[in-house]
């Protein structure tokens, strides 16, 4: 994949264009409300300005995991009453994204008029990537944009099946988005780190193996750090662990031996017996976990140390928290390395992207989101970003095509 080659359409002609716009506008609704409009308030601004240039703009979504069929609370009518009070203009609402209500809706549309069609997974061909469901969405539009970087890792009809029937451009947020990740890991200011955190070592050794190739620190927190740990020989009393996974653990660490990256472990611990908000807790030494006790977080010591490994590089990748952070105090270590990292970018001296839904949770919880140079809220996407896998909607945005 060449991602040279994405295209926007910066300098094609839209006005009078029926421009179909894959979006992701899965937000939380309760009872038929929205309650958080950040992801829509994110797309809107390209919708809009696809808009004001006199384009036809038709915006597709799918929205939660419906199990067979149109199902009423998931809908997305309500969002498109949302998204024409952050616009100020009417939103057309197709009841469905494909044959005559959908068709009746487009043909309505004059130059730089809005509309969203219904729940692409309404139909099963959405996610199977059926062929002729996607042509049928493609017959309601002139040309494609894929703007739903969150939704890219999947190969549906909506985001690369109907790339093959229409010319298709990379839109505003999914270009942002791209551009944030290869800054940060294709071409970054080096020296570079990148903290992995989170609950396990098995869900992340994909991300852990590519990493070691690509960064010169990884900083290893969370639950996965306890299996390292364990691997190196030291007790971890009822931490959570993966012992089945030591072998991997130290396959890893001779993996970034051999590419010169240096893994950075916790040096000390914050341990509780229980598991619950406000537990007596300690801070020890590796060598110091009881038998009966958990690691909930990293030590302040560990802290000091990975700050200072980010104060020493350029560039800086985040996913995953160091320690049980929703449970306080069990996320301080977490708070005050993203305090750090955030200073550091606010300062100019890095450039810090972080994604994936906990670690965004964490950020909030440190109140620094805004400080980093990208927050990405897309999960599995960046995920698979970092596991340095082709993104099947990114992929087929930037391939040539002959239409
Ligand atoms: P993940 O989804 O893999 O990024 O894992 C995030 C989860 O890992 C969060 O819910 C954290 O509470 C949890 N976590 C992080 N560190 C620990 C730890 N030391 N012990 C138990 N859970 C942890």
């Amino acid at each position: 994949m060449n991602l040279d080659k994405l295209k926007t359409t910066d300098d094609i002609d839209v006005a009078g264009k029926r421009v179909i716009v894959r979006a992701d506008l899965n937000v939380p609704i309760k009872n038929g409300k929205v309650t958080d409009a950040t992801r829509l308030e994110r797309v809107l601004p390209g919708v809009k300005a696809l808009a004001d240039r006199g384009a036809k703009v038709i915006v597709i979504s799918h929205f939660g995991r419906p199990k067979s069929g149109p199902e009423a609370e998931l809908s997305l009518k309500p969002i498109a009453e949302a998204m024409q009070k952050l616009l100020g203009r009417p939103v057309a609402f197709g009841e469905d994204c494909i044959g005559d209500a959908a068709a009746a809706t487009v043909s309505g549309l004059k130059n730089g008029d809005v509309a969203l069609l219904e729940n692409l997974r309404f139909h099963k061909g959405e996610e199977k990537n059926d062929p002729k469901f996607a042509q049928e969405l493609a017959k309601l539009g002139d040309i494609f944009v894929g703007d739903a970087f969150s939704c890219a890792h999947r190969a549906h009809a909506s985001t690369e099946g109907i790339t093959n029937y229409l010319p298709s451009f990379a839109g505003p947020l999914l270009m942002e988005e791209i551009n944030a990740l290869r800054t940060a890991l294709e071409k970054p200011q080096r020296p570079t780190a990148a903290v992995v955190g989170g609950a396990k070592v098995s869900t992340k050794i994909p991300v852990l193996t590519n990493l070691v190739a690509k960064v010169d620190k990884l900083i290893i927190g969370g639950g996965m750090a306890n299996t390292f740990l364990q691997a190196m020989g030291v007790m971890v009393g009822k931490s959570l662990a993966e012992p089945e996974f030591a072998g991997t653990a130290r396959d890893i660490m001779t993996e970034a031996k051999a590419k010169g990256c240096e893994i950075i472990l916790p040096v000390d611990v914050v341990i509780a017996c229980e598991f619950k908000e406000g537990a007596a807790h300690e801070v020890v030494t590796l060598e110091n976990v009881p038998f009966d006790a958990m690691i909930l977080d990293v030590g302040p010591k560990s802290v000091e140390r990975t700050a200072s490994v980010i104060e020493n590089s350029n560039t800086l990748l985040w996913n995953g928290p160091l320690g049980a952070f929703e449970i306080s105090p069990f996320g301080e270590g977490t708070f005050a390395l993203a305090r750090a990292a955030a200073k550091l970018t606010k300062a100019g001296k890095l450039v810090s992207v972080a994604g994936g839904g906990d670690t965004v949770a964490a950020l909030n919880a440190a109140g620094v989101t805004d400080d980093f140079t990208y927050v990405s809220t897309a999960g599995g996407a960046f995920l698979e970003w970092l596991e340095g896998k082709e993104l099947p909607g990114v992929a087929a945005l930037a391939r040539e095509k002959v239409h």
